[in-house]
């Protein structure tokens, strides 16, 4: 028999937490692996980007990275926790990026099925982010995102004004993905790993794009069958059951003191 749906057992499970306490080390560990693994990637660029992680006891707080902090040397004991309403910090030390935090807290504020968001600037994705488009389904890969992202194209300088933020949020609906039109990319997940997976997809599918397109005029899956290969490695289990793997092979660089 053959069967074109993934099999519900075909991936490891998502971690169950009975305890906040333990379920916030493991985030808070995952973070920062996350941080060394786009340092590796080379998305640290500046204070620019930014990971928002939902505390899993305090549901309007959000663990999130210093400014001054390079991804490479992030460590558990180094991340804040900010309040999303107000921005306010709550533990840890440090300055936040506010302009990128609001934007986080309002997407977090509008879907209370995320666990993260992720925002950083990749060549990739800020040179994809300049035509104007969304991503067309040149690749397997490309299918996660086909009618699964959106453009906000609205640019209008740095957003420190909350109401654009709610714009933003407003405009990525229930998708995993949006495109900042002159900007870059932005991933939301109801995990921390299937975050960081998208996050990483998003902007390949982008270099993939800018590649074909650059080369000539590349063919296109049909919308069907676009739609069909979403359904099966666009989910929230193939993004998890991805980035795991890429999280536990991850290494500071270099490693930090703590
Ligand atoms: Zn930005």
């Amino acid at each position: 028999m053959t069967t074109t749906e993934p099999a519900a057992n075909q991936f490891r499970p998502q971690l169950v937490f009975d305890d906040p306490a333990a379920e916030r080390r493991h985030l808070l560990d995952a973070l920062s692996r996350a941080f060394w693994h786009f340092s590796a990637l080379g998305f640290d660029e500046g204070i620019a980007g930014i990971i928002t992680v939902r505390d899993p006891e305090h549901a309007d707080t959000f663990w999130t990275n210093p400014i001054d902090i390079p991804f490479g040397h992030m460590s558990p004991g180094k991340l804040i926790r900010s309040h999303g309403p107000t921005g306010d910090t709550l533990e840890g030390e440090g300055v936040v990026n506010l302009a990128a935090f609001a934007i986080h807290a309002e997407i977090h504020a509008a879907r209370p099925d995320t666990q993260a968001v992720i925002h950083l600037h990749t060549d990739y994705g800020r040179a994809y982010s300049s035509l104007g488009r969304l991503l067309e389904p040149l690749t397997q890969d490309h299918t996660a995102f086909f009618e699964d992202h959106v453009l906000f194209d609205e640019f209008t300088g740095i957003v420190f004004d909350r109401s654009e933020a709610k714009r933003i949020a407003a405009t990525l609906g229930p998708r995993k993905g949006v495109i900042l039109q002159n900007h870059g990319l932005v991933s939301v997940a109801e995990s921390l790993e299937a975050a960081v997976w998208w996050f990483t997809a998003f902007d390949t599918c982008c270099h993939i794009s800018l590649l074909a397109e650059a080369a000539g005029t590349p063919t296109l899956l049909d919308e069907e069958v676009a739609r069909l290969t979403a359904r099966q490695i666009g989910t929230h289990q193939v993004g998890y059951a991805s980035a795991r793997r890429l999280l536990a092979r991850a290494l500071p660089s270099p490693r930090p003191a703590d």
